[in-house]
């Protein structure tokens, strides 16, 4: 079986110059980084660093425990915490990516630095409908991850020498992790290729498994098995599920960041559910919003209607300034207009 071409040639070419031509980059994922946005940056910054490239992942804010154990993942500047470090180096640098988003309002406070920098920007990214003023534009809903997007760059620039395995390793953590472990967004039979060859470059796939998916504490047990109890919520003639987070049951179960990884996901377990919220009190006043589907149900357009938000058809996310009430108010709202589409 052959790995078919997922990048368009010209778009290659144009991506091969800059690297070629530059010699210092900063390698940027969205707020909030998941397994996919720190695998796949880790694994750019890593092939970067082998050309002889001086590279840097910078992080809006903190990424949870489960992916510290990464390789590299010690060097990375979270701008949150290190934003004097974030700004000296962005402003060195001859060219910036940005991987697993597709606007510069996904990265916060780091996107006014960034859209002040005068040097190439170069989007890899697989969210839909991407926002203009990248001068290479590399996206591809298609991908299941961007760490597929990612292999594939490196794939076509250096062959299957250039895959280290600590590169593999957090290649294979994007995609493990943006399927699902391959539960969904993950038909295609590239992504088993691409697979196979990580496996030849020396990744264990059973324990980085575990690495990232056993690695809860009590506490994140606990909270997940007080939400199923007392906090989920099943609209059955919308086939629609919900589950909300006050600050205070945060605060009862000492979250931490990552601790509701996931957990958004667990309702579509149940016989009919085609869609299911996480409305998470983050402080009071703000609500962040987790949304996930199943099938053609479009969870990016009702996250862009009711939730200033965006993302995937299937894996979405927003926000709502607002007492948690309020958001539950606003996820009834999203339920009865799109009934016809929950229950066809
Ligand atoms: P999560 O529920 O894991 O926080 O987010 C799921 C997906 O939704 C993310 O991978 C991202 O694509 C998208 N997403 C989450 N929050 C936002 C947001 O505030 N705005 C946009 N445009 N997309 C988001
Ligand atoms: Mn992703």
């Amino acid at each position: 079986m052959e790995l078919d071409k997922m990048i368009d040639a010209s778009k290659m070419e144009a991506l091969k110059k800059n690297i070629d031509g530059a010699k210092r980059f900063a390698v940027l994922v969205h707020r909030n980084p998941d397994g996919d946005a720190i695998g796949s940056s880790l694994a750019l910054m890593q092939y970067l660093a082998a050309m002889g490239k001086e590279a840097k992942v910078i992080v809006p804010n903190d990424f949870p425990d489960f992916l510290k154990w990464m390789p590299a993942a010690d060097e990375i500047i979270i701008y949150e915490s290190q934003k004097q470090a974030a700004v000296d180096y962005l402003h060195s640098v001859d060219v910036v990516f940005c991987l697993d988003f597709n606007a510069l309002s996904r990265i916060s406070e780091l996107g006014t630095v960034v859209a002040g920098l005068a040097v190439p920007r170069l989007l890899v990214d697989h969210h839909l409908q991407p926002e203009e003023g990248f001068d290479v534009q590399i996206s591809e809903p298609a991908a299941c991850s961007t760490a597929e997007l990612v292999f594939h760059i490196i794939y076509e620039l250096g062959g299957l020498q250039a895959l280290s395995k600590n590169i593999a390793e957090c290649i294979y953590v994007g995609i493990m992790t943006d399927t699902g472990n391959f539960a969904y967004a993950s038909n295609r039979k590239d992504i088993y290729i691409i697979v196979a060859m990580l496996l030849e470059a020396g990744v264990d796939k059973d324990i980085t498994y575990r690495k990232v998916f056993y690695n809860a504490t009590l506490n994140k047990m606990k909270l997940t098995g007080f939400v199923m109890y007392e906090k989920l919520r099943v609209f059955s003639a919308c086939n629609a599920a919900l589950m909300t987070l006050t600050y205070k049951d945060l605060r009862r179960f000492n979250a931490a960041k990552g601790d509701t990884e996931g957990l958004v996901n667990v309702p579509l377990q149940i016989k009919g559910i085609r869609f299911s919220c996480l409305l998470r009190e983050e402080v009071p006043g703000k609500v962040n919003v987790s949304l996930r589907s199943v099938d053609d149900f479009p969870c990016n357009e009702v996250a862009a209607e009711f939730f200033c938000g965006g993302g995937h058809k299937n894996a979405s996310g927003g926000e709502v300034y607002g007492t948690l009430d309020y958001a539950v108010e606003r996820f009834k709202a999203a339920i009865a207009k799109y009934k016809s589409k929950l229950t066809e």
